[in-house]
């Protein structure tokens, strides 16, 4: 995949949203670009921000959530792919739970990852276990009943040190149930939409898709 090397500030800027890229900081506002400056980056950045036409809409909309979840346009596509052969429900709603499944995102919500993207860090390195096996590969699905934790060697690498004596500071979502003290967690559950705190409209990603 290409890997976006640039600012990732500048990429929630584009979209107009908090995208949570950068880990602690994005919880303190005052030090959030996106919410310092209200107008996407670049010199013609004002412009840009006036005009929008229904495709360009639609076109943010799926650069938004496929940025918040650090995923490859590829891969997003075969997301939604995966969704429109899905029985029942909404086109949108299961690709944002397929999403919202993948391990990097699971570590992620645990709080083991200040971000998706150190989240995934921690399991291409082999930090992560599901069901007490190694798991390096981000983009697996996790379901209901699965245990994912980090291994206990990797317990002395500084962020785990932390986390260990201060606990996680961001609130889990109910479909995850922690065991702070073990760096471990449990799927309670499938997610479901309303367990999404992204501010997404996923019909507009299907309208992009379906044109
Ligand atoms: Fe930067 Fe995080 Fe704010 Fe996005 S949410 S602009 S990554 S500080």
């Amino acid at each position: 995949m290409a890997r976006y090397t640039g600012s990732v500030c500048r990429q929630c800027r584009r979209e107009g949203a908090k995208l949570f890229l950068k880990g602690d900081r994005c919880y303190k506002d005052e030090k959030c670009p996106v919410v310092k400056r209200h107008t996407p980056p670049g010199q013609h950045g004002q412009a840009r921000a006036r005009k929008m036409s229904e495709y360009g809409t639609q076109l943010r909309e799926k650069q938004k959530c496929r940025r918040a979840y650090g995923v490859s346009e590829s891969q997003f596509r075969k997301y939604y792919d995966m969704a429109t052969n899905m029985r029942g429900g909404l086109t949108g709603e299961h690709m944002l739970v397929l999403l919202e499944r993948r391990l990097d995102n699971v570590v992620y919500r645990l709080g083991f990852g200040a971000s998706r993207a150190q989240a995934r860090q921690w399991i291409t390195h082999g930090h992560i276990l599901v069901d007490g096996k190694k798991v390096d590969i981000p983009s697996f699905l996790v379901k209901a009943g699965q245990k994912i934790s980090v291994r206990n060697g990797s317990f002395d690498v500084e962020y785990f040190k932390t986390l260990r004596e201060e606990g996680a500071d961001k609130p889990i979502p109910k479909w995850l149930e922690l065991e702070a003290a073990n760096l471990s967690g449990t799927v309670a559950a499938m997610p479901q939409r309303d367990d999404i705190d992204l501010t997404i409209e996923e019909h507009l990603i299907v309208e992009f898709y379906s044109r």
